[in-house]
């Protein structure tokens, strides 16, 4: 029953195209300021250290190191009940970006802080691949 209730789904805009076209692709790109070198996240019109509108949208390396994390044991969507318990996790990618995502090939008891990961992506639609983390080495 749980499979086939819709997963929810980013909503892609002209601001954050680049992004999901590049997730597609299986490759991680955020903005980064053309006038001070910033990265700008979460995805913006422009950068949140100087005020700046000119920005590239680059690729960054998916290696980073997790700083926390949380164990979702209940399904607070119905499409996410086949998956608990599930992690999601805050990540400081080697650019220096904090993003969150979830955490996949990893028993939640093999979690710990500074744990390395490394980017991968879930293909979800036609569209849309989602990015996850999972060790950099094999646990
Ligand atoms: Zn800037």
């Amino acid at each position: 029953m749980a499979d086939k209730v819709a997963w929810p789904m980013p909503n892609i805009s002209a601001a954050n195209r680049p992004h999901w076209a590049a997730a597609k692709n299986h490759k991680l790109t955020y903005q980064q300021c053309l006038d001070c070198g910033s990265w700008i996240y979460p995805i913006a019109p422009m950068c949140q250290a100087c005020w700046s509108e000119r920005f590239e949208w680059r690729p960054v390396s998916g290696e980073g190191k997790i700083s926390s994390w949380i164990v979702v044991r209940r399904a607070f969507h119905p499409a996410f009940q086949n998956e608990i318990p599930y992690v999601v996790a805050e990540v400081d990618l080697a650019e220096g970006i904090r993003v969150l995502a979830p955490v996949v090939n990893i028993e939640p008891e093999q979690l710990r802080a500074s744990l390395p990961v490394r980017a991968r992506f879930m293909d979800r639609s036609d569209d849309v691949s989602l990015l996850q983390f999972e060790p950099a080495k094999p646990a």
